[in-house]
């Protein structure tokens, strides 16, 4: 279980502490938006977060803002702020449209420009990515993933390719519309296939690779997106 009392002590603390704690926070509701402990389309009740958090109303209204800025929740007139809806289904076309135009490019451009230090690196990260089964490490799985795609998007030597990927926050939406650890060692074994293709310097296969591993992504989650 997560440790949910926050210090939170005094109130004129030096800016990079209370920048610390807001982040916390907003890592805190992120996780449980993200495995669905407070549901797509929902009320998020500010002094309920107070209360479970131990914290006072700033930092809270701080990570809502930032979570706002991120797509995850919105804020609305005469209710405040409310989780956002899971995609429906024409976003979730076109976010997996998009993500087949710019990440198997990616991954091609990445066989042949990737550092080895950054392949190794990208190697170990996979490795390391979490397979546990409960609501929280599949939140952390989603971070992992996001990591994953974002370093290989990187590796391709183009800042814009990347930026695009970034800005598609294509792990917040994706990893809310069904929490399923099967997704997770799935996904694993599809990133081991990549990994290789990058490993081997060979362009075809890292591209085929990611070409496959988001049609496979998008036909487990498709069953799951809105009308
Ligand atoms: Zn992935």
């Amino acid at each position: 279980m997560v440790n949910r009392d926050l210090d939170e002590s005094s109130a004129d603390k030096p800016r990079i502490k209370r920048q610390a704690l807001v982040e916390e926070v907003y890592n805190l509701i992120r996780a449980d938006i993200l495995s669905l402990r407070i549901p797509p389309d929902t009320r998020i009740l500010v002094d309920d977060l107070v209360r479970e958090l131990g914290v006072s109303q700033t930092p809270v209204r701080e990570a809502l803002s930032m979570l706002e800025g991120v797509g995850l929740v919105s804020k609305k007139h005469f209710i405040g702020y409310c989780t956002s809806p899971t995609l429906n289904r024409k976003q979730f076309d076109e976010l997996y449209e998009m993500r087949l135009l710019i990440e198997p490019y990616a991954a091609r451009c990445a066989a042949s420009r990737m550092s080895r230090d950054d392949l190794e690196a990208l190697s170990a990260h996979a490795g390391g990515m979490e397979q546990g089964h409960t609501r929280a490490s599949y939140a952390r799985f989603a971070d992992h993933d996001s990591e994953f795609h974002a370093r290989l998007a990187d590796g391709s030597g183009n800042i814009l390719v990347a930026e695009a990927l970034r800005r598609l926050h294509t792990h917040m939406h994706i990893f809310r519309l069904h929490f399923h650890s099967q997704i997770v060692s799935e996904a694993a074994s599809e990133h081991d296939r990549l990994i290789k293709a990058l490993e081997k310097r060979d362009p075809d296969g890292a591209e085929a690779a990611m070409q496959d591993h988001i049609k496979k992504s998008y036909y487990r989650l498709a069953p799951f997106a809105g009308n």
